[in-house]
C-alpha cells in the first residue's frame, strides 16, 4: 500500500498484521441529492470465495446476508432501490465489488456510471491489471458512460485524477458554498497525503504524483474537504499548507 516507503516508516503510521496486512476501509460515499440518492462507489461486495476472503481479509458480512454497506443504509432508513445512481471512481475489486450480488444488480433502480475509457481499460487487462478488475464486477451493468470531466448532476462532478489507473476519476461535490472531493485512489488513506507516499498497485505512479500536486493546489486554495475511502480512521480533512508539503486540518476521526 506504500509503495517505495520503507517499512521503518509506513509501519509507524499504519502496523501491519503477522501476515503483513494492514487494517483498510471501504468507505463509500452517500450524497442526498434533489434528484435523488446517489451512492460514490459500491465497496468490496460479498460474492467472491473464501480464499479470496481469507487472502485480503475481507470483513463485509452484514445482517442476513447483506453487506455492511446495505446495513449502514438500512440504518439510515434507505433500501438498496432507493439509490437512483451509482458513480464508480473506477472499477478495481474493492470499488466495484458491491455493484453486483450473485443474485443481480445490488441497486436494481440505480443508473451506474463510469468513465468510458476506464471500462474498456477494464475489459482489455495484461498479467499486471487483471488482478484487480474482475468481469463479474462491470459486465452485464448497462452503464452510463462519461467521458472526462463530467457534471453528472447539478453539484456533483466526474474529475479525471489519472495515475492510480489512467482513467481513475474523484468525485466533486458542491453544495452550499462548500466542495468537497471524494479523492477514492487518489489519496487512499490520510497517510498517503505526502507527495511519494505513492501505494505499489498504481499503474503510473509519476502521473500520480503530477495529480496529486494539482489536485492539492486546487484544494488547498479552495478550502476543499478531503473525503478519504479507505482510511479506517480518519473519514476526511481540509488541506493546509506545512514546511514540508500539506498537513491535514478539521480531521473529522471515527471514535
Ligand atoms: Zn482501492
Amino acid at each position: 500500500m506504500f509503495g517505495i516507503v520503507p517499512k521503518a516508516l509506513w509501519a509507524r503510521r499504519a502496523p501491519p498484521d503477522e501476515r503483513n496486512r494492514i487494517p483498510l476501509a471501504l468507505r463509500c460515499l452517500l450524497i442526498e441529492h434533489d434528484a435523488g440518492l446517489v451512492l460514490i462507489d459500491t465497496g468490496i461486495g460479498n460474492k467472491e470465495n473464501t480464499k479470496f476472503i481469507d487472502i485480503y481479509g475481507v470483513e463485509n458480512k452484514g445482517a442476513n446476508g447483506r453487506t455492511q454497506l446495505e446495513d449502514a443504509l438500512a440504518a439510515l432508513g434507505h433500501r438498496p432501490e432507493d439509490i437512483r445512481r451509482v458513480i464508480n471512481t473506477h472499477l478495481h475489486f474493492d470499488h466495484a465489488g458491491g455493484n453486483l450480488s450473485r443474485e443481480g444488480l445490488s441497486f436494481p433502480s440505480a443508473q451506474y456510471i463510469v468513465q468510458r475509457r476506464e471500462l474498456h481499460f477494464a475489459r482489455h487487462t495484461n498479467e499486471r491489471t487483471a488482478g484487480s478488475y474482475l468481469a463479474p464486477n462491470f459486465e452485464g451493468i448497462p452503464f452510463q458512460l462519461i467521458d472526462g470531466e463530467t457534471e453528472i448532476l447539478p453539484g456533483i462532478r466526474g474529475l479525471p485524477t489519472p495515475g492510480h489507473v489512467p482513467y481513475h476519476q474523484s468525485i466533486l461535490i458542491q453544495s452550499a458554498g462548500e466542495t468537497a472531493c471524494f479523492v477514492a485512489d487518489l489519496v487512499p488513506t490520510s497517510a498517503h497525503l505526502p507527495l511519494p507516499w505513492i501505494m505499489g498497485y498504481d499503474l503510473e505512479p509519476l502521473v500520480t504524483l503530477e495529480t496529486r500536486r494539482r489536485i492539492y493546489q486546487r484544494a488547498e486554495a479552495e478550502g476543499w474537504l478531503l473525503v478519504f475511502e479507505h482510511d479506517p480512521h480518519v473519514v476526511s480533512g481540509r488541506l493546509a499548507r506545512e514546511e514540508k508539503g500539506f498537513g491535514l486540518v478539521e480531521q473529522r476521526v471515527l471514535g
